[in-house]
């Protein structure tokens, strides 16, 4: 069985569209996805499980949480009712037009238990987002003391360079700030690189064999990580740091069978060599000679199975995930 008794921290995936398609994003978010969020029947089932579980907190993100405010109200009034607290929410403040719509925003938010956000502060999001915005959230958030944790202060200045009325490419901040801005930019930011991320700094990474990863094969203990999970608006578990793998969170606690879920459990259970003997014997997948490590080979064989092969498995959901990376 794949189970779970405790969940310690972790956050809820309101909606997986974004106004943006930042190159850091492990969940692939971008505008291309269907324009669903959670509703409140899914979030009565999520928190009162999550309660069952002792996880009496979680914070809200995306995708984009306010690219419609008045649909996660719903979310954030199941969790008031199920007694669980909101951490933060998370934002990129695409969303901000001027101080008043927007204090008018936090209002409604601080009404529903959210008295902190936290803003995303960074280069990949200044591809999309006009760093203006970000600096008039942050003003109306000290006006009606909506609490502020700034994702990351560490590029403040960075962003704070360039002209703050429009958006700057990744490769302005390289002109500006030499070569190595974008090479430093990963480690500096802290980026989890999986998902996106690995498609965008894949031809950086080093090059592993096939055979070596195979040979150092572990079960991966970070899905059944208890820190840092998420669950998605569709019900699913998504586990700690790896996107595109889900069992729904109703399954996981009671026990989930490993049969339904073979690509979750061999990764659980063997690792990546487990993967690829399921590949490679019954969907046919043929391995490359060499990887960027073990993630990018498993991302591979996900992508081959969703995008090629055409494969509806509960565990390799949301499927959008595969199409809009
Ligand atoms: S091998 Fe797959 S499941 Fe394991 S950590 Fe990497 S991406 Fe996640």
């Amino acid at each position: 069985m794949l189970k779970i008794n405790y969940l310690a921290s972790g956050g809820i995936i309101t909606n997986y569209k974004c106004s943006s398609k930042c190159k850091h994003c492990v969940y692939a978010s971008s505008p291309s996805w269907p324009n669903d969020y959670m509703t409140s029947s899914i979030a009565d089932e999520v928190f009162s499980i999550l309660k069952e579980l002792a996880c009496d907190n979680v914070h809200i993100g995306g995708g984009e949480p306010l690219l419609q405010p008045e649909r996660i109200y719903p979310v954030l009034e199941s969790a008031r009712r199920h007694n669980i607290g909101i951490d933060y929410l998370e934002t990129n403040a695409s969303w901000y037009k001027d101080e008043s719509s927007a204090k008018s925003v936090l209002r409604e938010l601080m009404k529903r238990g959210v008295n902190s956000l936290l803003i995303s502060i960074d280069p990949y999001h200044n591809e999309y987002i006009p760093f203006y915005k970000v600096k008039g959230l942050i003003e109306a958030c000290s006006k009606v003391n909506m609490g502020v944790f700034p994702w990351l202060m560490d590029f403040w200045n960075d962003l704070d360079t360039f002209d703050d009325s429009k958006p700057h490419s990744l490769e302005e901040y390289a002109d500006l700030f030499g070569e190595d801005y974008l090479r430093k930019l990963p480690k500096r930011y802290g980026l989890n690189i999986r998902g996106r991320a690995l498609k965008t700094y894949k031809s950086i990474l080093e090059m592993e064999p096939f055979d070596r990863i195979i040979k150092n094969s572990s079960p991966c203990s970070l899905l059944s990580g208890i820190h840092h999970f998420h669950v998605d608006l569709y019900g699913n578990f998504i586990p700690q740091s790896c996107a595109g793998l889900s069992i729904k969170l109703s399954e996981l606690w009671q026990g989930a069978d490993p049969k339904k879920y073979p690509i979750f459990y061999r990764l659980d259970s063997v690792g990546i060599r487990g993967l690829v003997e399921l590949a490679v014997e019954e969907y046919g997948y043929s391995p490359k000679a060499e990887y960027a490590g073990e993630c990018d080979l498993c991302h591979d064989i996900r992508s081959y199975l969703v995008l090629d092969q055409e494969v509806d498995l509960p565990d390799l959901q949301p499927t959008d995930h595969y199409r809009f990376l």
